[in-house]
């Protein structure tokens, strides 16, 4: 609705999927018609305003936007309130503001913590004034998310990973993951088109976030998203015109994960696997992961041993794992 920055990956009306920023009847109707798809006891529901520069549009807009959710607040339906923003349109008003209404977490699209990166990619702001905004929304209360991107123009693998870093370091509690794409009439396009940029392969995006999602778990920083929602757009071709999209982009990098664990642990050259079956058990939640998307972990076991089979088993934890050989 309001962002007046132009940063170089970015078609604001493309990527959200819709044409128009919705009319306040039209919030109201959204969070009744998932609320009625609820049916947990205990559930804890947000309301999200994502896909703009939320404290950029016009206040009395926000302020309408806000109350639209009160008396989902008041009736206790709903929670929380989450919303994204710029790390340049945090001030201490905008703050209040946002208490007052119920917000609870703030997510700041930081995209890269390296200075130079930050500049390439035409964001108008620097790696400072991210850490200033966290500060502040840090010591107002909130709960701060700081999302990022990986393979802007002069991005590396360690400028990631300082990025990482610089999120664990300024306090966010959670983080969203996104590798850059070429969307169709974006400055990328253009540089992409004059040879100027070239995205990350499919394979880079993965290992990468591979990296990053280690380190963001054994920091305690919870990654809600990684890879951007498979929306029709993006799906048929037609704005995405180059870079790592997958539909499953998420469960690409955690077999990856365990592609790597299991690799560690059953040595490919051990000739005695050939004639044993491997039973493998994984926690449920984990089990896909472990068998791997089209079951490329499964096919790579497969190749050194007489037979696999992959169990569940509720007792165990996270990525722990139990196996007998027969
Ligand atoms: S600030 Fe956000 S919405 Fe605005 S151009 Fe940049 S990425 Fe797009």
């Amino acid at each position: 609705m309001a962002c007046p920055f132009r940063c170089v990956f970015c078609n604001q009306q493309k990527i959200s999927g819709h044409f128009k920023s919705p009319d306040f009847n039209e919030v109201t109707r959204t969070i009744r018609t998932y609320l009625n798809t609820f049916k947990a006891p205990n559930k804890q529901v947000e309301v999200g305003f994502f896909g703009g520069t939320f404290t950029g549009i016009p206040e009395t807009i926000q302020e309408k936007y806000l109350e639209t959710v009160q008396p989902f607040l008041q009736a206790g339906e709903i929670q929380g309130i989450r919303l994204s923003t710029r790390p340049d349109y945090i001030d201490k008003n905008i703050l209040e503001r946002l208490k007052h209404y119920g917000v609870t977490t703030i997510e700041l699209g930081a995209q890269s913590l390296d200075d130079a990166v930050l500049k390439k990619s035409r964001r108008g702001h620097t790696a400072k004034q991210v850490e200033e905004a966290a500060t502040q929304i840090k010591a107002a209360g909130f709960d701060l998310g700081l999302q990022m991107m990986i393979g802007l123009p002069g991005d590396t693998l360690e400028k990631s990973l300082a990025t990482a870093d610089k999120i664990i370091a300024w306090g966010a509690s959670n983080t969203r993951i996104y590798p850059t794409l070429v969307i169709k009439d974006t400055v990328l396009h253009h540089w992409y088109k004059e040879g100027k940029y070239q995205p990350l392969s499919l394979d880079e995006a993965v290992n990468w976030s591979k990296s990053l999602l280690i380190k963001f778990e054994n920091a305690g920083v919870q990654v809600i998203r990684m890879g951007l929602h498979p929306s029709e757009g993006l799906l048929n071709g037609e704005e995405w015109i180059a870079g790592p999209f997958h539909p499953s982009f998420r469960e690409l990098v955690l077999t990856e994960i365990w592609y790597d664990l299991l690799t560690k642990h059953f040595d490919s050259q051990d000739k005695s696997f050939t004639a044993k079956q491997l039973n493998l058990e994984v926690s449920p939640k984990e089990i896909n992961y472990a068998i791997g998307y089209s079951g490329k972990n499964r096919k790579m076991l497969q190749s050194f041993f007489r037979e696999v089979r992959f169990y569940s088993n509720e007792k165990l934890d996270g990525r722990e794992f139990r196996f007998h050989l027969t």
